[in-house]
Order: structure tokens, then sequence, then C-alpha cells
């Protein structure tokens, strides 16, 4: 079918005349406004729409293509995406910058001043919402025809501010009185059900009565590829009230209530819950994870629907896959919809299910593993509770069949955990679902089959395998660091940004005195840029010549800032021992939030910030030391500390961290890491060579032992003296004179409660590793060649690769041909 549309071309139009005249038009005519009353924000609102002109058209273009072709498509399921800003990000995938940059110069208006003007989408609250956007850009550069489903928080992750020493949250209002990121599809909207009760019927069941039902409305966010045509959806929903008011009491005069009601359906999508790797079974949260996955399902099988007759090809033609167990609800949800609204017998829904879904695991540590109580998951939604139940008992009959003597399994691996309150475990649910389960670095992979999955890897052991999760090099090297991006295009030419493995070829590089002071001035001009961020947001002066050593990342005992904080303690105290001594200048810089109910996480952060008083005021320290913790960090304020970064802080205890990207993300751009022998710390060690890489502490083995055997923290702490000073400073009060009590939490929870996460069985090596730091840097060009062996190194650690592995084995899906 033909239809008569003309229209003109953007993409004919990428010259500087005419982007002038099309930021002009949008400008006038979209914002309202003339050059003489735009601020800022109107002019980056009008280039930005000038630019998603250009995307517009490659979008309609692959979605025909791949309607055309009837490709198998992927639907990525996550509760968080973490975008961050997206104006930048879609001028280097549109190769446009320059043009831009050009056009908005000869009308008098910078671009890296609009660029500041955008707020970041953030719509998750780390490692794992930003690689779910990462995936999403990898998918759409690889051509994969990959969706996301999500949902659109109209209040993200919490603004940080720091006051007085301590976090305060604010709410972040991202969604501005112009929405130019998203397009609203009110068509496109789905009812999701709650409550009621279920009706026996012979064989089938109804879910009837429900009650509190919401709409769920889809809002489409266009995802460039870099240098292709390639565009796919990043398709969020919102919930809107079934009813806009209750009509009756809206007669009655009583305009208050006849409101409340819209407003409580409509909080299903009002807030992102900002914890990191802690579950905390709140209801509201269970009714987020059906919310968007009753919708997102009900979705894919319209879409589907649309080309296909039958239901006989929808596995072959979708592949779904969650992020976490979080989406798992998306399970029992496809069982309903195939089995009661589209009359599959049991067998062969479950046949699909099988073959649709796959599941990432992001964590091994027992407080983040979902589990819902029974109670309140069959208030909720008694459907999903009965389809649970019937997948435990077939999957528990057959475990009995084929593993007759074991009679302590079946307990072991119900999808119900009984004794006490029942609940629901919902990562065992996502395994029995799934055709393949991947961890997310090898070391994470493995210890998942020996730890929380070890039942279910000698029960499906072909479904266990390891995809290394990666970064975007488009958002993480070009765009972040364009000084560096330069010089490697200098060097090598600009096709890293697709194929990260060209970066090898950097190696040949080091043994030329000039490319060595190129990259030296690269780093230094990074460095200065912070240093500017720093003097404006916080008022101080930090010294770019100084070590930059960063740690940046979710705030959490298991990450150890406090280590880190020990470390600067020591320093400080040798400092002060030794005031003829010489110290290699440092900066300790400091970025994360943590979770608003984590007591102790805030204590850390408050710690950070008064260590930071009493060092960066202390005559007798100067230069030698100094400690910064820059509030708010996100995508956008990453996008500044990690170029700038000498040194880069992965220290977590040996068996915590599933993989890390912030890690990958500092290597790139040309930082030394120190760190543990955890997640994709130990890849990062084999890629850029064990010689270029500050290893320190114990493995992921030892700790478990030292565990198993009894750890006494005490005697660490009475058998080091520097140890020993530092933690009585802690404990007395040395940092907070005003309040001699407020640390002592934090001494006991290492000296006297067992010290969970080890840190003081790491201490001294990592104190030994850090004197070795010291020594490398104090040699200048070695420091720099071995950061740039860094970068070369980086070219495993693409999401490119990452997604490519996905689609061959997991997905088992191909490009999209344009
Ligand atoms: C990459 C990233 C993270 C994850 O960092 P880790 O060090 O892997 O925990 C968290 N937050 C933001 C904003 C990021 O960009």
């Amino acid at each position: 079918m033909s239809i008569p549309f003309t229209y003109d071309s953007p993409a004919e139009n990428n010259d500087v005349e005419s982007l002038k005249r099309a930021i002009s038009n949008k400008l006038m005519f979209s914002i309202g406004k003339d050059p003489y009353a735009a601020n800022d924000k109107d002019w980056m609102d009008a280039v930005f729409l000038a630019v998603r002109d250009r995307m517009v058209e490659r979008w309609m273009e692959t979605t025909r293509a791949q309607y055309s072709q009837d490709v198998k498509r992927v639907y990525y399921l996550s509760m968080e995406f973490l975008i961050g800003r997206a104006f930048g990000n879609a001028l280097i995938a549109l190769n446009l910058q320059d043009e831009v940059r050009q056009a908005l110069d000869e009308m008098g208006v910078s671009l890296e001043d609009l660029l500041k003007e955008e707020s970041d989408a953030a719509l998750g609250n780390g490692g794992l919402g930003r690689l779910a956007a990462c995936f999403l850009d990898s998918m759409a550069t690889l051509g994969i025809p990959g969706m996301g489903y999500g949902i659109r928080y109209q209040f993200g992750m919490f603004k940080q501010r720091i006051i007085e020493g301590r976090q305060v949250e604010a709410p972040d209002t991202w969604l501005g009185s112009v929405n130019i990121l998203d397009f609203p599809r009110d068509e496109v909207c789905y009812r999701v059900c709650f409550g009621g009760r279920l009706e026996l019927d012979g064989e089938k069941v109804r879910w009837v009565d429900t009650q509190h039902d919401v709409l769920a409305v889809a809002h489409d966010i266009i995802i460039p590829g870099y240098d292709t045509t390639a565009t796919n959806t990043l398709r969020l929903w919102t919930a809107r009230s079934t009813r806009e008011i209750n009509l009756s009491k809206f007669n009655e005069g009583d305009y208050f209530s006849a409101v409340a009601e819209k407003n409580v359906s409509e909080n299903v999508s009002r807030v992102l819950y900002p914890d990191d790797s802690t579950y905390s079974g709140k209801e509201l949260r269970l009714r987020q994870e059906y919310f968007f996955c009753s919708a997102s399902l009900q979705d894919i099988l319209h879409r589907y629907r649309l080309t296909h007759e039958s239901l006989d090809e929808l596995p072959n033609k979708i592949a779904i896959h969650l992020n976490d167990t979080h989406p798992v609800l998306a399970v029992p949800e496809l069982m309903r919809l195939l089995h009661d609204e589209y009359q599959l017998d049991w067998d062969t829904a479950w046949e699909y299910t099988g073959k649709i879904f796959s599941y990432t695991n992001h964590t091994l540590m027992s407080e983040a593993l979902e589990c819902w109580p029974v109670d309140m998951l069959g208030r909720l939604l008694p459907r999903h509770l009965r389809i649970i139940f019937d997948i435990n008992d077939r999957f528990l009959k057959d475990v009995a069949a084929r593993f007759p003597n074991d009679p302590d399994l079946l307990r072991r691996v119900s999808l119900i955990e009984e004794g006490g309150e029942r609940k629901v475990r919902m990562g065992y649910l996502a395994v029995v679902a799934s055709h393949t389960v991947n961890g997310v670095s090898e070391l994470h992979s493995e210890l998942m089959k020996t730890s929380i999955f070890a039942d279910f890897a000698r029960i499906f052991p072909e479904r266990f395998t390891n995809v290394t999760n990666g970064i975007t090099p488009r958002r993480w090297l070009a765009l972040a660091n364009e000084p560096l991006s330069r010089l490697i295009d200098d060097a090598i030419g600009k096709t890293w940004r697709v194929r990260l493995d060209e970066l090898a070829e950097l190696r040949d590089k080091v043994d030329f005195p000039q490319f060595i002071q190129h990259f030296r001035d690269a780093k230094h001009a990074n460095k200065e840029r912070l240093a500017k961020y720093v003097a404006r947001t916080l008022g101080g002066y930090i010294n770019p010549d100084a070590l930059f050593d960063v740690q940046v990342k979710r705030i959490h005992e298991y990450k150890r800032q406090l280590l880190n904080v020990l470390h600067v303690i020591t320093r400080y105290n040798r400092i002060i021992k030794h005031p003829e001594k010489a110290f290699q200048p440092r900066v300790v810089i400091f970025a994360g939030k943590a979770a608003s109910a984590y007591k102790t996480a805030k204590l850390i952060i408050q710690l950070i910030n008064d260590v930071g008083v009493k060092i960066n005021n202390d005559p007798r320290v100067g230069d030698k030391l100094k400690v910064v913790f820059i509030p708010n960090y996100s995508v956008s304020l990453a996008e500044i500390i990690i170029p700038a970064a000498d040194l880069s802080e992965q220290i977590s205890t040996a068996g915590t961290e599933a993989s890390g990207t912030g890690n990958m993300k500092f290597a790139l751009n040309g930082a030394l890491t120190i760190g543990t022998l955890d997640g994709a710390n130990v890849e990062i060690r084999e890629a850029v060579g064990p010689d270029n890489i500050f290893i320190f502490g114990q493995t992921a083995d030892e700790v478990e032992t030292r565990r198993k055997n009894g750890y006494n923290p005490r005697e660490i702490y009475e058998g080091n003296r520097e140890l020993r000073e530092v933690l009585n400073q802690l404990a007395s009060g040395f940092f907070c004179p005003q309040e001699p009590e407020r640390y002592r939490f934090l001494y006991d929870v290492l000296v006297n409660w067992g010290d969970h996460y080890q840190l003081l069985a790491d201490y001294q090596s990592y104190i030994d590793a850090q004197d070795k730091v010291d020594d490398l840097y104090a040699r200048p060009d070695e420091w720099a060649r071995r950061a740039i062996l860094n970068v070369a190194g980086m070219g495993k650690f693409s999401s490119d690769r990452t997604i490519a592995e996905y689609a061959e084995r997991i997905w088992h899906t191909k490009p999209v041909k344009l």
C-alpha cells in the first residue's frame, strides 16, 4: 500500500545555512519566541527540535523496514533507564556537531552553553539503569530491532544537596514545560487491573471484580543509532486514572475527594524507588512492577497480531529480556494473556513462555533478592498468584521425578518460601521461566552457579551463561572526552566509535614521546574542566597538577567508600607526622547518592565531608592532600568527572560487585584502576595487563573462607598501628569535636560488630597499593604510558560487543536491513 505523502526531508538539509533556517523556524513557530526574547533554554529547545526532525525520518524508515521484513523483535523490560541528556548524544549519532555548532555561532549562540540547559532523564538509580541505557544505544547502532519498555516516572532519581555535610534529598522535576524528549501516544493505552477475585468455571479461571484499575499510556523516546539510519524506540508508560474524576462526588460538591481517587491510581508512575541493591517489599513497588509488565505484554502481543494471523510464530518473532527480577511478573502475565485471553492450552502457553524469556541476574546479595509476600500478591494479583502456584506444582513434580534421592531439594527450589510468612521468590521464578540466565561478568556468573542458583545450575545446567557488561563508547568517550577523542582520531582514525577493538592500535603509540605528551595534555585539559566545575559549584580550588583519585558511584557499604576514607586519614596522619617529607599531591574526589533510608551510607557521606573540612583547612597539609565530595552524582556529572580521573577506585569486597561499569568508563578515559579482584575488574586486568592496574586485597574465595572460619577484625585492629590510630580517631570524634560520638557507630561496625565487608582484612594491602600509586605517579611519562595501555585494552568493554553476544547467543535475532 502506498500513500501519497510528501514532506521536506530534513536529511537533505544538513548544511549550516539550512540548519540556521530550521532552528529559526523552530524558535519562532514551535517555541514562540524571536532571538530578542529567547533565553538559552528556548534556544536549546529550538535546536533540539530541529535535530529531532532529522531523527524522526530515520525512525519511520526503520519501523517500516522492521515490519516489512517481519524481523524477530527484542523487548528489553527494565524498571530503570538512566539515560542522562539526549541532545548531545543525538548530535553525535547524526554527526551534526560541527554544523550545528557553526550554525549557532553564526547566530551568536554557544552550543556548549545550550547543552547545559537540558535536564538529565534520571529514570534509574545507578549501574543497572545506566546499563539499560547503554544497551539501547548499542541495539540501535547495531540495527538490532529492539525496543525498551519501562516507566515514565514523574519524579526520577532525587536531587542530592549537601547541607552541613549531610545529604538532603529534593525531588527531581525533570519534566519541564516544553517536552521534546518523548512523543505522547494517547491512543496506545491499555487497562491494567488490580485486586478482585477468581471465579471458577469448570477448567477455566476468570479474574473478576477488579478494583483500582489504571490505564497505561505510552510515551515514545527516539533512540538513534550512531552513523546509521537504524533508530529504535524506548516506550515508557505513564498511569492515567480510568475515571478522570468521580462524578457523583463532584456533583455532591466534594471536589477534593472527587480528584483524590484519580491521584491515588496515578501514583503508580509518580516516583522512582531510590533504593539501589536493597529490597523492601512495599506494595506500591509491586504495583509499579505489574503496571509496566502488563502494559508492555499487552502491547507486545498487540503489535505481533498486527502482522500475524495466529500465535504459532510467536516464539520465533519475539524475545523478551528481563533486566533483573523487577519485571518478572511479565511471566505470569504472558501466561494469563495466552491461556485466559487467547485460549491457548497451558502446555503450549508454557512452552512459548520458556522460548520467549531470558533473564539477567545483577546481584548475589541476599538483601537484594525480591520476595513478595503471598498474602500481598494474592490480594493485588490473585490470578497471577494462582498461575505461579500452578507453575510451581508442575516444576516441583518434574524435579521430584528427576532427583528422587534428594528430598530436601524440593523445599530449597520451590518458588514459594515456606516457614514464617510465605513468600514468592521472584529470582527462582525468573530462572524456571527463562531459556537463558546470565550473569554480568565471568566471576559473577561463576559465583551465581555456586551460590544463589546452585540447585538450579544442577537442574538446568544448560541455561546458565555469562555475558560481560559493556558501555557505549559514543557517550563515554566521544561525547564525554573531546580532547582524548580528537587525539585518538588523529592517531588511528574515527571508526573506534563502532569498532572499539581498534583502540588496540594505540599500543604502538606508547613509544612516541610526542603522543605521550599529547595524551598528558588531554588529561590535563579534562582536569582543568573539572577543577573549574568544582570552583563554580563548591567554591574551592583544586590543583589540576595533583593526582586526581576518584571514587564515584552509589554509596554502599559493599562498595567500601569507607575503606577509601581509612586510606585518606592514614595519609593525613603521615603528612602531619612527617612535615619534612615530600608527598605526591593528591585530590581525593567522591560523589554518589545514598538511598534515602540507608542510615549507614548517609553517615559515610557525612564522614567524607567532615574529614574534608578538617584536612582541607589544616595549614600543615596545604596542597599535599585535598578531599572533595561533589554533590548530585548523575550521568551528566559522570561525563565531567570520569575523563578527569587519574586513579579509578574500584574497591568493593571481592564477590560483591556483579560487574561494575564505572570501572570500564574510567579505564576507557585513561585512568589507572586501583581495585580488588571483583566483578569485571578481573577481566579488565586481563585486558590491560597486570602491570597496568593496581590489584590488592583478598580474592572472593579468601573472603568466603575468612567468613566461614570466623573473622576477627579486632585482632587486625590491635595488630596494626596506623589502622588503630585511624579507627581511634573515628571513635573519639577527632573529625567532629562538636559531636564526638557521631562516628562511633562506624567504628563499632568495623571493630566490634564483625566488619561484614572485611575492610580491615584488606586495609594494609590497600595502603601498600596506594604507596605504589604514588611511586608511579612520580614518573609522569611512565604513568601516561600505562594509562594509554588501559585505553588500548578496552575494546572488549564496548556494549556493542555485549549486545552482539546477547543477539547471537540469547535472543537469536539479526539486524534489520536498511
Ligand atoms: C556508570 C554509572 C554508575 C555505575 O557505576 P559503578 O561504579 O559501576 O557502580 C552509576 N551511576 C551513574 C550515573 C553512572 O554513569
